[in-house]
Parts: C-alpha cells; structure tokens; sequence
C-alpha cells in the first residue's frame, strides 16, 4: 500500500477561501475583522511564524496589526498591552506568540485574554468548553490535523486513536477532539510503556512529541491514517518530522508530510478562529 498524502498547503488554501469569503460577509456590513499580534523578545522563529501569521491574515482580508516589545519588557507591561487590546473593539482576535522569554508567568498572561478573542485556543474557558465538548475557539493545531482527517476521508468515529504526546498546545485538545468526534483514544507519553504495540493498533496516529523519527514505520497498521505534528531539524538542517516518512507511507491509508502537512493547517485555523471571533461578537 502507498499512502495518500494530505497535501496541507491545499487544505489551507481551501480554509482561507472560506475565511476570506467570511470577511467578505463581515465587511459587508461593516464590520473590519480585527488580529493583533504580540511579539516579545527578538526570537529569530518566532518572528518568521508572526511575519507568516500576519501575512495570511491580510490576504484573507483580516486587519492584522503587529506589536512588538522589547524582550525585558515586564509582565505588568505585557498584561497592560492586553488589556488594552482586550478592551478595543477594533480588536476581534488577540494572539500572544509563544514562548515568551523565561521571565514571563505565560499562564497568566494567556488567562489574561479575554476568552471571546483567545483565537489560539489556549485560555482555560477555551480548554474547558473542547474538553466539555462545546468548543468555541479550538487550539490552533489540534483542530488543523482534525481538518486534514476530514479531507483525507477518514472516519473518525469508532476508530482507535493514539496521540502521542500530551502537551496542552497539542497532544491534550487533539486527544479531546478525536474522543468527542467518537474515537476510542489512547494518550501516550514519555512515560508510556509499548509504545510500538500501541501505534500497531491504532486506526489513526498523531504525534506531536518532537523527537525526528520516533514512530517507526514499520509500527504502523496497514491503512491506518498517520498524522505527524513533529517539526525538527536534521543534522542537514532539513525538517524532519516524528514519522518515519517513507517506510510509514509505504504501510499508511494516508499520511502528511514535514513540512507541506500539519504547520500551514494551523496557519489556517488560527484565520478561522480569528474570523469566527468576529461573527461572534
Ligand atoms: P512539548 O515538548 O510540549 O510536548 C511533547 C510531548 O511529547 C510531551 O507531552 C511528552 O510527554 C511527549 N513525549 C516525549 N517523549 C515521548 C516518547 N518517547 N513517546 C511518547 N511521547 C513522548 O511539545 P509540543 O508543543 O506538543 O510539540 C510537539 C511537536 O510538535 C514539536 O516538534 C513541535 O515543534 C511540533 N509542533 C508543530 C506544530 C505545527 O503547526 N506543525 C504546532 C505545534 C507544535
């Protein structure tokens, strides 16, 4: 079997479609579709993932405003940035890109939010209503992978889920997801025990853990849909996901790629949380 391949960029391409016609929707009657942005510090990644966050964003008619601040900037300061965004009604969405730099208690800078423009997903009342099973906004990625299922034909419920991973940016909402879609889940870790015997059973893999290749392809039951979150770098520099690619490919029903699958997905998500945002308020 050789696996179909969940082209990510063409499923984005098709969320920003909607986005934009959503847009198109608002501003018809007269409502502008308002992102900001908040950079702190000068991480070199971070600021390629805004610059390619906020480019998205306009493209799909969403007024994308950046702020940057200085990396000492104090955690009042940072607070007193969302208040303010929080408080304008220009602003429908408001994303604080992480990490921040270690000073920060990141936590309470995200329960600072307001949840009705917590577009990432991420504030408590957002975790809360996906593990309720009545998301509002859901967590930028986890919701990306869950698209890609759909496009690629692939039935989730009753099927045996594994996650690998149990981050709350991740591996916790995914697990959720898929349980709430009816899948029976297993959430593995670092401290799982058989984790190849695990991966053997399962009808659908998700790894989002960040270790180049961990899941092996010979792990993988024939047909079964395989999800790779994982971005690392290769001793080349290459992007690397967690999947074995080609040997899991050669046994998957379909599969994504790194990069190209899971990373313009979450692009996309954060467009359409954004927009939603916005018809909600
Ligand atoms: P994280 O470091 O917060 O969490 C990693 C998880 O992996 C932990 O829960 C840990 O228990 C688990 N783990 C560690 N070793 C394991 C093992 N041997 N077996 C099973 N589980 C193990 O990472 P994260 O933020 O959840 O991100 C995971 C990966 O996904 C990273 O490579 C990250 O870069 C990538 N990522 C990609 C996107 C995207 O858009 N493509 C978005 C977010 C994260």
């Amino acid at each position: 079997m050789t696996a179909q391949v969940l082209d990510g960029k063409l499923v984005a391409a098709l969320v920003k479609d909607e986005v934009r016609a959503r847009t198109q929707a608002l501003a018809s009657r007269g409502v502008t579709v308002g992102l900001a942005v908040v950079l702190v510090g000068d991480d070199p990644a971070s600021a390629v993932y805004v610059k390619a966050k906020t480019k998205d964003a306009r493209e799909c008619g969403i007024d994308a405003t950046d702020h940057r601040l200085p990396a000492d900037t104090s955690q009042a300061g940072l607070l007193a940035l969302v208040a303010q965004l929080g408080a304008d009604p220009r602003v429908h969405g408001i994303l604080v890109q992480l990490p921040l730099p270690k000073h920060f208690d990141t936590d309470a800078i995200i329960a600072a939010i307001p949840p009705h423009k917590d577009v990432d997903g991420l504030h408590p009342e957002n975790l809360g209503r996906v593990a309720q099973g009545k998301p509002r906004f859901t967590a930028c990625t986890p919701a990306g992978c869950m698209r890609l299922l759909a496009h690629g034909g692939v039935t989730v419920a009753g099927a045996s889920a594994v996650v690998l991973g149990r981050s709350v940016l991740v591996g916790k909402p995914m697990a959720l997801l898929l349980a709430n879609a009816d899948a029976t889940v297993t959430l593995c870790h670092s401290k799982t025990r058989d984790l190849a015997e695990r991966v053997a059973a399962a009808d659908i893999v998700i790894a989002a853990v960040g270790r180049s290749e961990l899941v092996r392809g010979a792990w993988i039951k024939p047909g079964a849909a395989v999800i790779d979150v994982g971005i690392n770098r290769g001793a080349d520099g290459k992007l690397i996901g967690d999947v074995e690619y080609a040997a899991a490919a050669a046994r998957a029903g379909v599969i994504t790629p790194v990069p190209g699958g899971v990373g313009p997905m979450t692009r996309a998500c954060l467009l359409e949380n954004t927009v939603r945002a916005a018809e909600l308020a």
